[in-house]
């Protein structure tokens, strides 16, 4: 099957990679609490012909929402003590939309951890939800201050920031429950996407619940479903592995032990191990899946392919910048089974010899992952031979 390019973006504006924070254009009003989105003659969103004003859009979805619904609670609730906020949309006469969020009030009587989602390229991709509640945090705790720093610069968000990474998470934690408990209002974020997805935050998510705080999403951006939403593979499920093991014998364990799930499968993965990783995958899955490679999402270099698996090698061989940035693979669904495979009909076999049909199946299914419908089928056939 020949490869299908399935995009290719070099015309995004809004850049904000690990170390390449890139020019904001659209106009979040820190401060004064508003957000306007440039629109085209046709209503769209747009900063020059060939640049896409995502941060922009953002706001003019979101206010097409609030418009449809008549009113939100943006970040109302979540830190107890302070104004909600209800939003109210309206069009100006010049095609500029205007979304205005005023203070109401809550009823929440104690303070929530707030974990926020970030953009993991494109600065623009970061909900109003989101800015509302980044605004309003005394403390955010991050990964890595000066990454986070650039991102809360760029929309003149001034919290006080706490470094939580997987070294310091315990102590960490303990920290943001004292400050929740004085009546602080503290945030989340990870370095990019969803916290807790592939970075730190579960366990402090969990020290925070046991200290009988609440814990709420403010969703948003995240790898594998930006992956998985332009890929195209027509699966009802998918498997999130995340990033497989560095050391060849593990990652190859990893790799077999998904190999039977009826899922697409989701990797992350980083440059330098990009090539062993789509090797190994090659060598230990069946010929027949496909794989997409989804690079750069969201930024300058985005590159979206998808081919067939044991072309996927070379593809990545042909050219240095198709290994370079991040990538997120995803490998399709197994081949239907038809029948038993060799070894399940040995495993078989050899328990009949001594057991009953229904426990040789039983047993012959824990044994080799196989459905046990399927051999207790087969055992009878074996049964009648
Ligand atoms: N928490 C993040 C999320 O919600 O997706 C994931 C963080 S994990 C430390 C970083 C990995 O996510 C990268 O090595 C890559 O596999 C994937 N990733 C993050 N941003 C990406 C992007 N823009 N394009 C492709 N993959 C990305």
């Amino acid at each position: 099957m020949p490869l299908q390019p399935m995009t290719g973006g070099e015309d995004q504006a809004l850049l904000l990679g690990r170390g390449d924070a890139g020019d904001g254009a659209a106009e979040f009003c820190p401060g004064r609490r508003r957000a306007t989105a440039h629109l085209d003659e046709h209503g769209r969103g747009a900063v020059a012909a060939d640049q896409v004003d995502f941060a922009a859009l953002d706001a003019e979805i979101a206010l097409q929402q609030l418009e449809a619904v008549g009113e939100q609670m943006p970040g109302g609730g979540i830190f107890a003590g302070r104004a909600g906020c209800l939003a109210l949309g309206h069009r100006g006469a010049h095609g500029v939309a205007h979304c205005s969020i005023m203070a109401g009030m809550t009823q929440t009587t104690k303070n929530a951890l707030a974990i926020v989602a970030t953009p993991i390229g494109n600065l623009g991709d970061i909900t109003l939800r989101a800015l509302e509640i980044l605004r309003q945090a005394d403390t955010i705790a991050c990964e890595d201050t000066r990454h986070a720093r650039r991102l809360l610069d760029h929309h003149d968000i001034r919290a006080s920031l706490l470094a939580v990474h997987e070294h310091n998470e315990q102590a960490a934690a303990a920290r943001l429950i004292e400050l929740l408990a004085a009546g602080k209002r503290v945030a989340l974020i990870s370095d990019a996407g969803t916290p807790g997805v592939s970075d730190p935050g579960a366990r402090t998510v969990a020290a925070v619940r046991a200290a009988g705080h609440a814990v709420t999403p403010l969703p948003g951006p995240n790898a594998a479903i930006a992956a998985l939403c332009v890929a195209g593979l027509d699966t009802p499920a998918f498997h999130f592995v995340g990033f497989l093991p560095a050391k060849l014998g593990a990652r190859r364990t990893a790799i077999e032990g998904v190999k039977g799930i009826a899922a697409t499968l989701v990797f992350y993965e980083a440059p330098h191990r990009i090539e062993e990783t789509v090797a190994d995958l090659a060598a230990l899955l069946e010929p027949e899946r496909e794989i997409v490679v989804a690079r750069e999402l969201t930024k300058l270099f985005e590159e979206i392919v998808r081919l067939p698996l044991p072309e996927a090698l070379a593809w990545l061989a042909a050219d240095a910048n198709r290994r370079r940035g991040e990538f997120v693979l995803l490998v399709s669904a197994p081949p239907p089974r038809v029948g038993l495979d060799a070894e399940c009909e040995r495993v078989l076999k050899l328990l009949l010899a001594e057991l009953p049909v229904r426990q040789a199946a039983k047993l012959a299914s824990e044994i080799t992952g196989a459905a046990k419908n399927e051999l207790y089928r087969r055992a009878l056939e074996l049964k009648e031979l």
